[in-house]
């Protein structure tokens, strides 16, 4: 019995969700008293790989393949986890690994467990619900379990090892190809990123966000947007937060001018810390905020611009 971590790459870098998910299998390993090992899919450095040493990973198989995808990966994971006895598959809930992640279970008759926050207490693991409104906790009944962590849920427990890079094959020859990606490159990705200053309806129209970006470019922010304000295409629909948006988690999110519907929250409840900034003190907002400012955002803002200035100076 031994625990596989997916080590994911996006174009051949490790990000925070592989040392996130490397961080989790190394807890359940000594957990039960086992060994934790990495698989990677794909082209990555031995270099970029090693990184996961920080995270007590002291092996990592490799997967050679270019332009994998959803299927490959998982086929590569499944042969990996055959050969290692894996009784616990580890991914992160992020894109890939919500691809992945159910193939992988049905190519190995396993379990899964989604948006994972904590490890498995016996074998009852503890997973976000409700778009992260609640908690539930799933017994798992298969002696086998792929278990998908929640970004920056569990967070990253530094346990520094020496780690080696075995090759352990090619992946790929599934009939459907992802030829290329078009990635947006130029912005601090959503999804990764650990401070988001977020915009909606409040502030009437397109030509305000000059302040926004401004904020978030002082302290290093991404920028998000409610959904009405993509619909009306005031910001681009990938900026777009929510239930039906992208569903985030960084470890502050500023909302301003956004009233706090359930739908809106159901993206973003999952934030760390949550600062309001509304004209209206009844703002539904308000309930779900650590911090609130009620003022007018076009006045808020510019002053919280030039204190975020000032601290850094
Ligand atoms: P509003 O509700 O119009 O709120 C604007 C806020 O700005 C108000 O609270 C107001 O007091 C404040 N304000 C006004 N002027 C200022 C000022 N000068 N300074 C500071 N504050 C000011 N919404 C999402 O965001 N994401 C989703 O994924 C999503 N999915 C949905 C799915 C479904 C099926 C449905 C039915 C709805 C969905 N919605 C979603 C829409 C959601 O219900 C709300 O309508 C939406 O979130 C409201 O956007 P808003 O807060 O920007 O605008």
């Amino acid at each position: 019995m031994s625990i596989l971590v997916y080590i994911e790459n996006t174009e051949g870098k490790l990000k925070k969700g592989a040392f996130e998910a490397a961080s989790y299998a190394s807890g359940l390993a000594s957990q039960l008293g086992t060994t934790a090992f990495g698989v990677s899919v794909g082209t990555v450095s031995e270099e970029e790989l090693k990184k996961v040493g920080q995270y007590g990973i002291a092996e990592v198989l490799q997967v050679a393949g270019e332009n994998v995808n959803h299927q490959d990966v998982a086929t590569a994971i499944a042969s990996v986890a055959k050969e290692k006895e894996s009784s616990s598959i580890i991914l992160s809930n992020t894109w890939m690994g919500k691809g992945v992640g159910p193939r992988l279970a049905i190519k190995l008759g396993a379990g899964i467990v989604t948006e994972v926050v904590d490890l498995p207490n016996g074998n009852v693991v503890k997973k976000k619900a409700f778009s992260g409104k609640a908690f539930a906790n799933i017994s798992m009944s298969k002696s086998i379990n792929v278990l998908a962590v929640s970004p920056n849920a569990y967070g990253l427990k530094e346990n520094a090892v020496s780690t080696s890079i075995a090759a352990a094959g090619s992946a790929g020859g599934s009939n459907l190809k992802h030829e290329s990606y078009n990635r947006d490159t130029s912005k601090l990705s959503l999804t990764d990123a650990e401070l988001v200053v977020s915009a909606g309806r409040g502030l009437k129209g397109p030509e305000n966000w000059g302040m926004i970006e401004e904020l978030a470019e002082t302290l290093g922010a991404a920028t998000a947007c409610s959904k009405p304000v993509s619909d009306a295409d005031w910001r681009p629909h990938h900026e777009h937060v929510g239930q039906t948006g992208i569903a985030i988690a960084p470890n502050l999110y500023i909302a301003v001018g956004i009233s706090g519907a359930i739908q809106h929250l159901a993206g973003v409840s999952s934030s760390k810390k949550i600062v309001v900034i509304n004209t209206d003190p009844e703002a539904p907002f308000f309930k779900a905020a650590d911090y609130g400012i009620v003022g007018d955002a076009f006045e808020v803002i510019p002053k919280l611009t030039e204190s975020m200035r000032r601290a850094k100076d």
